[in-house]
């Protein structure tokens, strides 16, 4: 199991995230980041619209979410 932090995966708190493969750890940071939309959590609304920001750019996208996919494959 590793642990990556929802700022690390591109949001805004340092809530933890635990599990065993990339896949999984970015689907849970992508529905705590629903959550914290629909609670209108202001630093999560701003961290959210950097990355529509980045979406915009499939490449750029692409870049970012190989490079977290290495940050996890690389945690001990
Ligand atoms: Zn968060």
């Amino acid at each position: 199991m590793k642990t990556m932090t929802c700022k690390q995966l591109g949001g805004a708190c340092e809530k933890e995230f635990t599990a065993n493969t990339f896949e999984e750890i970015a689907e849970m940071s992508k529905k705590h980041g629903m959550e914290m939309f629909q609670k209108q959590d202001a630093i999560h609304l701003e961290a959210m619209n950097k990355m529509q920001e980045l979406m915009k750019s499939p490449d750029a996208m692409k870049n970012w979410f190989e490079s977290k996919r290495k940050e996890f494959e690389d945690l001990d």
